[in-house]
């Protein structure tokens, strides 16, 4: 009977949901690497939302970084004592947003100035990750304002630059808190659309960039220079093939199943179309199913840039940006996951399955530790998109599912 009274008492709270969502979008929260600021506003507006609701406690831990005006990036902690204190949930979201991209994608409304339309707020964040932390708040509303003790005691974390690597963010915070190896962590960050897909093991992540370096000269005397566009467009189609050939397996766990090598970034070159470039600077995203070590697709790289210096003269310079190697995926027979399922039967009336997926999140620096994180949520997958939204049903509902979390 409880459970249906908490379920309606969170459908009532629709709209403030919506109000602190919004609220939250217009505020920039972009890292440093990316020409932001951090997200010290954000912390300042989530703080004023918190302290309104009554938690058991608010701490903030600030990780120190020079490269944003105020010298920190915080990282949130709210807790409600539950019946039990040494049974905890965590509901683990980030504050940070990708930059917006090309600002003219953005046809609903601007990246910071958010909209309401068709049953969806738009705005940069609103998906990534401002529904699940919206959501998360308001599981917490929704006991309080009924006067509800829950079961678990229920630990928001609401962290700093998980789209940069976590660093200052969930690492940080790791280092700080007691996290204990029997506590239930949801990571509450990517999913699919009908919250019927709970991730327990993600792929190691590479991501890396090749300076390509050859000699500029004038576009009609190609002769007289190096065309490091050209070469770098030769090198990164040979390590695309490459890689596809010699890490090869399937895994069925996985979406996708297979490891995925993605050239993706291109620095800008030269201003003018008559200008052979001397430089060019390509990046590649790699999804790196765990079976593999990511060591040796470095080494296929750095073979593949050997025989390209030794063919064509250019000078090549490989860089690692960010190597995560996954943890072992976790038992699917796990607390958590079992928890979760219930919660998600008894909220949505939907059965859901476990498996793994390429994306890095937060989820696995907790695995690193040996605590088993899930990472769930409903999402249309438009985060890091121009005209990003998030379902405010999706946030009402994965808000009930919360709750339950708590509750069961
Ligand atoms: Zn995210």
């Amino acid at each position: 009977m409880r459970t249906e009274v908490v379920l309606r008492q969170i459908e009532q709270l629709e709209p403030e949901m919506v109000e602190a969502m919004m609220r939250l979008v217009r505020v920039p929260a972009i890292a440093p690497e990316s020409g932001g600021d951090g997200e010290q506003l954000k912390a300042k507006e989530l703080l004023e939302i918190l302290n309104k609701i009554g938690f058991d406690s608010v701490e903030r831990f600030d990780a120190e970084d020079s490269r944003v005006s105020s010298g920190k990036r915080p990282n949130i902690v709210a807790v409600l004592r539950g019946e039990s204190e040494t049974e905890k949930v965590w509901i683990v979201t980030h504050l940070d947003v990708v930059p917006v991209g090309e600002e003219t994608f953005w046809t609903v409304t601007k990246p910071f100035e958010p909209l309401v339309r068709n049953g969806r707020v738009f705005g940069r964040g609103c998906e990534d990750n401002g529904q699940s932390l919206v959501a998360s708040i308001f599981a917490v509303v929704g006991l309080k304002r009924l006067g509800i003790r829950p079961k678990r005691t229920v630990s928001l974390a609401f962290v700093s630059d998980e789209e940069q690597g976590s660093k200052f963010g969930i690492q940080y915070l790791i280092e700080k808190v007691h996290f204990g190896k029997d506590d239930l962590v949801v990571v509450p960050d990517g999913g699919n659309g009908d919250g019927t897909f709970i991730e327990l093991a993600e792929k190691s992540l590479l991501w890396f960039r090749i300076r390509t370096i050859g000699k500029q000269t004038h576009g009609s005397l190609p002769n007289k220079g190096l065309n490091a566009n050209r070469i770098a467009m030769q090198v990164a189609l040979a390590i695309d093939e490459r890689l596809h050939r010699k890490f090869p397996l399937r895994d069925e766990f996985f979406d996708v199943p297979t490891s995925t090598f993605e050239p993706t970034k291109r620095e800008r070159n030269v201003e003018a179309v008559n200008i052979v470039p001397g430089e060019d600077v390509s990046y590649f995203d790699c999804r790196v199913l765990p079976n593999y070590n990511i060591d040796e697709v470095v080494a296929e790289v750095e073979a593949v840039l050997a025989e390209f210096k030794g063919k064509t003269g250019a000078d090549f310079k490989l860089e690692l940006l960010s190597k995560q190697s996954a943890p072992k995926p976790i038992e699917g027979k796990t607390k958590v996951v079992a928890l979760l399922k219930t919660a998600i039967k008894k909220a949505r009336g939907l059965d859901a399955y476990v498996g793994g997926i390429g994306g890095g999140s937060c989820a696995v620096f907790f695995r690193k530790a040996g605590i088993p994180a899930v990472s769930w949520s409903t999402v249309d997958e438009v985060a890091h998109q121009a005209n990003e939204y998030s379902k405010i049903e999706n946030m009402v509902s994965d808000s009930k599912v919360f709750a339950l979390v708590a509750l069961l």
